[in-house]
């Protein structure tokens, strides 16, 4: 019998089990095929607060300052770094959208400035001389996704958590309006309390609870490169999102496109994948390319596209639903749940345990789409 099932490996969920066996939990951490499977290694892995949401601007600040001693508590390199993050401008109109975003969150007390042509070719000399200017925050930064989740799941085992991976989770099972644990293909699993951080997939196991959260499935096409020298410190997005991107510690650089709507199957085997459409990929080459030209004289070493939970108001559900009592949801993070990942794992764990939580979690319940009449907020993905 565990106390808690965490059905999801990635970011969410790994993050989730090591809140709760460091607490003294006995925790079941499941996965289909294994840590960062999907969106958490699909991803981009910027940690930013800037041109968040102001719903979620205390969560991604209270991450990032979890981000910057996360390697020290886990006992393994995250290979995060804090050197910036650039929106650039590349005509007037985004140069007007990046001057309002400014104002709006230097207003949220965000560290956060607006810098001409000439000042960013002065902090990122890899960029297109060709920009306008761009908004600069220097408290974003970067991560290695694969490291960082394998250091969460690796912390978590050390703390006494047990992992089932390439095991799927086929229900969650309730008795009398309670979660009693999960059915697997390997068999029942009796637990009091489930966390669901099963990203675009969640609800196949939501559905036959009576519950759902809206979501969009985004695709997303990113490229990897060969081993480049270093000449970007800053993670790039754009305004209008169309682009983005960063060199790794490794030199390596990766980046991605823009979004488009996706309804494909994931095609499964030892990990998912997802095919990208060639334009996508020549719309990726092409807009990263010119914002930062360096790229474009890199090998290409990898190419893949990763799907995003998108919600209407593109913001995650994060909540412990009443019925079923003892299911946490953490999902429909809405192509920026990388940076959030060590906040919602405590917040997630809390909830898990019927702790308090000191952050404003109100924008995050599954009930605000009861009411939702709104058109959908469009992707945001910066970096
Ligand atoms: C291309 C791209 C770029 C991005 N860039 C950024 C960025 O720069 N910054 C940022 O903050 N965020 C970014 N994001 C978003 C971020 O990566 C995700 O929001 C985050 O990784 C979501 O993590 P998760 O753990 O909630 O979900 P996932 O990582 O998708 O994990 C869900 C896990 O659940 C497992 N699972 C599902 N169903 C079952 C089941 N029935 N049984 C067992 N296991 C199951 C899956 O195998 C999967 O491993 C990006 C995403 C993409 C795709």
């Amino acid at each position: 019998m565990a106390d808690v099932v965490v059905v999801g490996a990635g970011i969410s969920g790994a993050a989730s089990a090591y809140e709760l066996a460091t607490a003294g939990l006995k925790v079941v951490l499941i996965d289909r095929y294994g840590p960062a499977a999907m969106a958490s290694g699909w991803t981009l892995a910027g940690v930013r607060q800037s041109g968040r949401h102001p719903a979620e601007l205390p969560l991604a600040r209270r991450a990032v300052s979890i981000w910057d001693t996360l390697a020290e508590q886990l006992g393994a390199p995250t290979h995060y770094r804090r050197r910036g993050n650039l929106r650039l401008a590349r005509t007037p109109e985004e140069w007007a959208s990046l001057a309002a975003m400014v104002e709006e969150q230097c207003a949220a007390g965000l560290d956060l400035s607006l810098l001409d042509a000439k000042q960013v070719a002065a902090l990122a000399p890899a960029v297109s001389p060709a920009v306008l200017g761009a908004s600069y925050c220097p408290t974003d930064g970067h991560a290695d996704p694969q490291a960082t989740v394998q250091a969460f799941v690796d912390a978590a085992v050390r703390a006494g958590a047990e992992t089932r991976f390439g095991e799927d989770v086929l229900s969650i099972d309730t008795a009398g309006g309670r979660v009693v644990g999960v059915t697997t293909n390997a068999g029942h699993i009796p637990a009091g309390r489930v966390i669901l951080a099963a990203g675009v997939f969640g609800n196949r196991l939501l559905g036959p609870l009576g519950l759902s959260v809206p979501l969009r499935v985004r695709l997303v096409t990113a490229v990897r490169t060969a081993p480049a020298a270093p000449v970007l410190d800053q993670v790039i997005g754009v305004a209008n999102a169309d682009c983005a991107g960063r060199q790794e510690v490794t030199g390596r650089f990766r980046f991605t496109g823009g979004s488009t709507e996706w309804a494909g199957e994931v095609e499964t085997g030892a990990r998912p994948r997802v095919r990208p459409p060639t334009r996508g990929v020549a719309d990726a080459i092409r807009l990263f390319g010119a914002a930062v030209p360096a790229v474009l004289d890199a090998p290409i070493d990898e190419i893949w596209a990763g799907l995003i939970d998108q919600t209407p108001d593109a913001l995650p559900v994060l909540q412990q639903v009443s019925d079923p009592a003892g299911l946490v949801i953490a999902m429909g993070f809405s192509g920026h749940g990388f940076c959030l990942g060590p906040v919602t794992g405590q917040v997630a764990a809390a909830m898990a345990q019927d702790l308090p939580v000191d952050l404003p979690l109100e924008p995050f319940a599954l009930a605000r789409f009861d009411r939702w009449n709104a058109p959908s907020e469009p992707m945001t993905l910066h970096g």
